[in-house]
């Protein structure tokens, strides 16, 4: 059971005296010390920002600019595409280069859409936004509106449209502020939680307003002390007792939402449900603070905080990094790289991805950048078979059979995958780290959904050109039918018109026949016809 602090008021359904386990799952050994020495720092202005369509879950943005064209800090570069989607904004000012594909960093390695900006050094505002100073007069509604306007996404890694999550419904019993990292190598939220811990709950408060919830949980690890009494002071200065910290014991990977819901009320969010089905409404505390800009200052989201680590960076770090900078500039603010860097990857040892290279840019996703050294990137020994032990199942925090999952992923039978619940499955890796054959589990999950969300769309495809075709076959027989109709009507008419026809002839006939037997009868009758 995990030690609790709290600050504000009790007679929650939270007991922070009283966490719950989540099923399975990994202690793992932190290596956020370098990094989390030292102070959030800056990365120097990149003479170009790469800004993908596409850093949201949803449809990619539109562009609202031009090639040629100048921008300003803070403008809207592209408009949402759909409900579920986010704005994009230029990080700096300068000059719209180009819309065009470029590399961007994806576990696919593809390219996609991206508007470049040459920056002009100026880094001149857009003075499109208005802040506000009170925001408890806005509605929940307005609210959800600014957040949209500024293109907030869930600064966890998912990168969920925000303002989508806040349309989750009435009737929530708690706001869940995520501050637990648990990856062993993140540290951006504790080094936000530490420097600007009065951001953080200034966002509870604005989420806490628009939802109309009344109480609000941050979870915190209990190996971070000084961001829980960071935050527990900001909450004591503003005498806020709707708001109070939990520390929860550092266990991989509690920052799941699932299973940090689970550790703090011991509830279970149903499969293919979410939180909100069960009452709760999940953030990530880096979302809180960025949310908190968004209303009260009216920033958009044009930076974020990256933890920059790894045995191959001379100076590990966490550093406020405009969206669209190359992460060389990254490692560069960093003191460069080690003679050790060997692999680089984003989004932290257990979760992340590698990256092709170093030019690629950062995005609203990008938690971390580990540039590793050979030793810290596990070697893959060689793949023996399964032997069925059991010990992949045993720490699963989604409580799958990863081992069933296997099979059938590498038989290539994956219709099957849906009963097991595959898509339950958070990519945590967890199973892989227990694996004694060093199966790499987690890549033939990563395989299988995406191949089954490819039978999907292929699927929902062909069944609207099912649909189309069928209503065209449809729209052919009906108006097949009102020709066949007209041309009968018509056939009907004309013998209608002949029979009139006839009937005219045989009464005219028949008048002629009477007129010429009155002649006839009339000569007859004459005198001197001989009658
Ligand atoms: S841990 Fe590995 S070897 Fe053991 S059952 Fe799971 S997949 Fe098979
Ligand atoms: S990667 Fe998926 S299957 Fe493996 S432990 Fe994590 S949630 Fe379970």
């Amino acid at each position: 059971m995990a030690a609790a602090c709290r600050a504000g008021g009790g007679g929650t359904a939270v007991n922070p005296a009283r966490l719950w386990h989540f099923h399975g799952g990994l202690k793992l050994d932190a290596r956020t010390a370098r990094a989390a020495a030292a102070p959030i720092g800056a990365v120097p202005l990149p003479p170009r920002l790469v800004l993908p369509l596409s850093q949201h879950v949803g449809q990619p943005a539109e562009p609202a600019v031009s090639p040629g064209e100048r921008v300003l800090k803070g403008q809207p570069i592209a408009r949402p595409n759909g409900y579920v989607g986010a704005k994009v904004h230029a990080s700096s000012s300068g000059t719209v280069v180009e819309i065009a594909p470029h590399p961007v960093p994806h576990p696919s390695g593809l390219s996609a859409p991206c508007i470049v900006i040459e920056t002009d050094g100026l880094d001149e505002p857009w003075t499109g936004y208005e802040p506000i100073t009170d925001f408890t007069a806005l509605t929940g509604p307005e609210l959800r509106a600014r957040v949209r306007a500024a293109g907030v996404v869930g600064l966890g890694g998912a990168a969920f449209p925000t303002a989508v999550k806040l349309g989750a419904g009435s009737g929530l019993k708690r706001l869940i502020l995520n501050g637990a990292e648990c990856e062993p190598y993140i540290c951006c939220d504790e080094l936000l939680l530490r420097e600007r811990a009065a951001e953080v709950l200034t966002g509870a408060q604005v989420l806490l307003q628009a939802l109309d919830i009344a109480r609000c949980v941050v979870a915190i690890e209990d190996d971070k002390p000084a961001a829980q009494a960071a935050l527990e002071a900001a909450i004591r200065a503003a005498g806020d007792a709707r708001i109070e910290v939990v520390a929860v014991p550092a266990i991989y990977p509690e920052g799941g939402e699932r299973q940090l819901i689970k550790v703090l009320t011991g509830e279970e969010v149903p499969a293919r449900g979410v939180p909100p089905d069960i009452g709760y409404l999940c953030q990530n505390v880096g979302t809180a603070a960025a949310v908190a800009r968004a209303v009260t200052r009216g920033e958009p989201l044009i930076s974020r905080i990256v933890t920059v680590t790894g045995d191959g960076v001379a100076a590990p770090r966490n550093l406020e990094v405009r969206l669209g900078t190359p992460v060389a500039a990254l490692v560069e603010a960093c003191g460069g790289y080690t003679g050790q860097a060997a692999h680089l990857l984003m989004g932290g040892a257990m979760m992340g991805f590698p990256l092709a290279d170093d030019s690629l840019p950062v995005i609203k996703a990008t938690n971390c950048i580990v540039a590793a050294s050979r030793e810290e990137v596990r070697p893959r020994a060689p793949v023996m078979p399964c032997i069925r032990c059991g010990e992949c199942a045993e720490v699963c925090p989604a409580q799958l059979l990863p081992q069933q999952l296997y099979w059938h992923a590498r038989s290539d039978d994956l219709e099957p995958l849906d009963d097991y619940h595959l898509f339950d499955c958070i990519e945590c890796g967890c199973c892989d780290l227990a694996c004694p054959s060093q199966i790499p589990l987690t890549q033939y999950f990563r395989y299988a959904k995406t191949e089954l969300w490819a039978r999907q769309r292929d699927r929902a495809r062909s069944d609207i050109a099912r649909e189309r075709f069928e209503a065209r076959r449809e729209r052919l027989d009906a108006e097949q039918q009102a020709r066949k109709k007209r041309l009968e009507e018509k056939a009907r008419a004309a013998d209608e018109a002949r029979g009139d026809e006839q009937a005219r002839k045989a009464m005219i006939d028949a008048a002629l026949e009477r007129v010429q037997a009155r002649r006839g009868s009339d000569r007859d009758d004459s005198p001197g016809s001989g009658a």
